[in-house]
């Protein structure tokens, strides 16, 4: 008698090997027997002509957050998703003083777009330590999570304010060491650190300011736990990237972790990037060390409106700037003749028109009947205007409520992402799930992985695809018994159809803390979604369920 199984099905076991007919037998949340298992079971799946594959493992999100008013991450687990890696880019709610959670919160709202309620008006900050938010976390998990821990916080936990402000000392890089092993200890699968971001003061974040004797003296300590060290290079520079693969690589060999940054993204801005970037990657691998490039699967699209600051301007300083403006004084700069004359100029000699023309209205709450779906240049051009001034007075006459959508910004070329996606050494993932919520959907990756690159390009066969994202990333990050349909395994089942699965519309909800909006796809083609044997969803409905735990 089984507790669950799973009938009929083409198992696609993410080992690779081709598609097979069986059965899939479940007991106590583990998968016990594969084969024709006749109908002896307390619950059984159909899954005649679907396919039965190990759930799918998102290893960079920060749903750090979200996991505690929400523990199914929705809608990421109708994707298909059982497994989530939050607290990737040096940050993460713990280890954290109670006295320095604002600062934290400041950094989230800033480099992730999360919103401040998302921090206060649904859970209770209880802990401090990382054991104490792990604790937090397994309250009511539908899925599993894997965290990881912040550079960041560690530093702010050890140094305080001087965390922005110096290098550490040899006792703070030793309390440091000692801290991270006891988040080690209490959960983490690694630490996370960034190179790049800023606070919303605009400052470096903590983990900045660290001298590579403190990364390498907490690589010392991944390597004690055989842990992973994610890191967020200089992406915008493929010169700073190498260099970091080769830091990377260095760690790697010396304390034998793997080490994985985020993101890489082909763009025709910068063709040579990819290919540069991944014939270090080869030479590094090569040598034996394990410096995994994180890619994504989706292009990059950008939605936005004068309502909140986006990082759509982070090239036009002066628009960055008064987007950054409290509400009532963005408006007066955007009314300010000097000001705008300063704002039209950076966006070049054509007023505009080759950054800005191809944005789109988008439907949704604010968006005026008339402008849906016309570009700026149409719109501009029917007003007299240049599309910068377009943009600014379109978005003045309404409230600056205007959504607009920057599509295809990059990573969209099939033809160069298609083979990136299925290189060996390329690491799927990077979703960053619950991040940008103001600004594009991180939901729905695994789905257009399938509709894009498997049955319309080609360039992954199904079984190559479904291994990328299970056993590849199970094995890449040491998560044990995860991410294969095979006996002894966790009951981390997905059932889809090959045909049809797909991520849905990008659309606008208002189902934030506070009345937040944020932008989501559901799931196409995702028949039924099993955690540690338990059903969680299943014909478009999430069963309430809490199997999920923190696993390593
Ligand atoms: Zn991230």
């Amino acid at each position: 008698m089984f507790d669950l199984i799973i009938k009929g099905g083409s198992v696609v076991d993410g080992s690779g090997r081709a598609a097979y007919h069986a059965d899939v037998g479940v007991n106590a949340g583990v998968i016990t027997a594969i084969g024709a298992l006749g109908t002896d079971a307390r619950a059984s799946v159909d899954a005649t002509g679907r396919v039965v594959a190990p759930g799918f493992i998102d290893p960079h999100t920060h749903f750090d957050v979200q996991l505690l008013w929400d523990g199914a991450a929705r809608p990421a687990i109708e994707h298909g998703i059982t497994t989530v890696v939050p607290g990737n880019c040096s940050l993460s709610l713990a280890p954290l003083k109670a006295a320095d959670r604002r600062a934290l919160v400041g950094m989230f709202q800033q480099i992730e777009e999360l919103p401040p309620a998302a921090f206060t008006d649904a859970f209770e900050w209880s802990w401090e330590s990382f054991g104490g938010y792990v604790d937090a976390l397994q309250r009511k998990l539908a899925l599993n999570v894997a965290p990881l821990v912040g550079h960041s916080v560690i530093r702010l936990w050890v140094m305080g304010d001087a965390a922005q402000q110096r290098s550490a000392n040899a006792a703070e890089i030793a309390a440091m060491q000692q801290l991270l092993r006891e988040c080690l200890d209490a959960g983490a699968v690694g630490l996370s650190t960034s190179f790049v971001d800023v606070d919303e003061r605009l400052h470096p974040v903590p983990s900045r300011y660290a001298y590579r004797a403190e990364l390498d003296a907490l690589a010392k300590v991944l390597g004690e736990y055989g842990r992973m060290l994610q890191v967020v290079p200089e992406f915008y520079a493929t010169d700073l990237t190498i260099a970091r693969i080769d830091q990377l690589a260095e760690l790697s060999l010396k304390y034998r972790i793997p080490t994985t940054f985020s993101p890489l993204f082909d763009s025709a801005a910068t063709p040579e990037n990819v290919p540069r970037t991944m014939a270090r990657v080869e030479e590094q691998f090569a040598r034996g060390a394990r410096v995994w490039p994180q890619v994504q699967t989706r292009p990059i699209d950008i939605s936005f409106s004068f309502e909140r600051p986006s990082l759509f301007f982070a090239r036009f300083p002066s628009w960055y700037r008064v987007m950054r403006l409290p509400r009532d004084e963005r408006i007066v700069a955007l009314r300010d003749a000097a000001n705008v004359e300063r704002m039209v100029s950076e966006t070049g000699a054509d007023g505009g028109r080759t950054f800005l023309g191809k944005l789109r209205v988008r439907g949704g709450e604010g968006a005026p009947d008339d402008l849906v779906g016309r570009t700026l240049a149409d719109i501009a051009d029917a007003r007299g205007e240049s599309a910068a001034r377009c943009l600014i007075n379109v978005s003045l006459e309404h409230d600056l409520l205007v959504p607009f959508l920057a599509a295809n910004v990059g990573h969209q070329d099939a033809s160069r992402v298609g083979p990136l996606l299925a290189h060996p050494l390329v690491h799927v993932g990077a979703s960053d799930g619950g991040a940008h919520v103001t600004s594009f959907s991180t939901y729905g990756d695994t789905g257009f992985l399938f509709s894009r690159y498997v049955r319309e390009t080609a360039h992954l066969s199904l079984e190559n695809a479904v291994k990328k994202i299970t056993a590849d990333t199970a094995a890449i990050w040491g998560l044990k018994n995860r991410g294969s349909i095979k006996p002894g395994c966790a009951a981390d089942v997905v059932v889809f159809d090959a045909q049809r699965i797909d991520r849905g519309d990008e659309h606008a909800v208002f189902d934030m803390p506070g009345h937040g909006m944020r932008y989501v796809r559901h799931s196409v083609g995702v028949d039924t979604v099993v955690v540690n044997g338990a059903i969680a969803y299943r014909d478009g409905s999430y069963t309430g369920s809490s199997t999920g735990i923190v696993c390593t």
